[in-house]
């Protein structure tokens, strides 16, 4: 059963929007667009908004450094990526290859990777890709990858990593992510999830490279995929279950640094966005 409550959202008892009553929320770390926002969204399991955490609640917890860790699962070494691309897009697409170069390189990288050891977090590996032959609709939702991904696992089209790894999924370009109302490229960049709290499946979702808002670097669409895909996968491996693990009050560790943004690369050349480093009390520099 999903953890419907976290720190932040524990005493609320209504939605922000309408005024229903709320049994709990959809939680999920969002990259926005622009440098700010970025944060663990809350969405009403009753009526699906998302909710304005109110300052009377986040003004009760912790808004600044250090990243605090409530209890949630972390990533783990040995834990392994998959990545899924659906639509018969990416069929012969060099990206493929070159997307799953950059997890690769993301997740072995000494610095990058390798300082989150101060969270307990471990280094794991790409296990391999897929692509779905069949195209997805024009708005796919949480609900829907969670609903692929458990189809995929079932015809043994893909590996059931259980609690031991996540899905990277890649959607091609038309196809908009939804979170109830909100829509990629407008309200979010991308995201991490899971299916089921702490159980999983856990995944990251990257909807193909928005145009503008996404890429505070430069205009290349790869780069653009690569900032997102990096906060994401670590944002994912501190924080599996959104808002249960390495947070700083309402934001995962690499929201915190998107205020404070800087174009970094690490030594294999992507684009990464930097991440809260507890222990030198500053965001990730090369
Ligand atoms: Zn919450
Ligand atoms: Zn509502």
């Amino acid at each position: 059963m999903e953890s419907a409550r976290c720190v932040i959202c524990r005493d609320m008892a209504r939605c922000t929007a309408c005024g229903m009553a709320v049994s709990g929320f959809h939680h999920v770390g969002v990259r926005k667009p622009g440098l700010s926002g970025s944060s663990v969204m809350h969405y009403s399991k009753e009526c699906g908004h998302r909710v304005d955490i109110p300052v009377a609640v986040t003004g009760a917890s912790q808004l600044s450094p250090p990243a605090v860790y409530h209890g949630g699962p972390v990533w783990k070494d040995g834990y392994r990526w998959f990545n899924i691309f659906w639509g018969s897009f990416w069929q012969s697409n060099s990206w493929v290859a070159r997307i799953g170069k950059a997890v690769k390189d993301i997740e072995s990288d000494p610095s990058y990777s390798g300082e989150l050891r101060q969270y307990g977090v471990g280094m794991g590996k790409l296990a391999g890709d897929y692509i779905v032959g069949t195209n997805p609709t024009s708005s796919v939702s949480a609900g829907d990858i969670g609903k692929e991904i458990q189809l995929l696992i079932r015809s043994a089209s893909i590996p059931d990593l259980g609690t031991e790894g996540a899905y990277n999924i890649f959607l091609p370009p038309g196809v908009s992510a939804t979170l109830s109302g909100d829509r990629s490229c407008s309200v979010f960049c991308d995201y991490h999830d899971t299916v089921d709290g702490n159980h999983g499946p856990f995944f990251t979702c990257e909807p193909y490279p928005c145009q503008s808002g996404c890429n505070q670097c430069n205009s290349d669409p790869f780069d653009t995929l690569t900032q997102g895909l990096s906060e994401e996968m670590v944002e994912l491996k501190t924080d599996m279950n959104p808002g249960t693990g390495w947070v700083i009050g309402n934001e995962e560790i690499c929201d915190y640094c998107d205020q404070h943004f800087e174009c970094n690369r690490i030594t294999t050349g992507e684009y990464v966005n930097a991440w809260y480093d507890n222990s030198s009390g500053s965001c990730w520099t090369p």
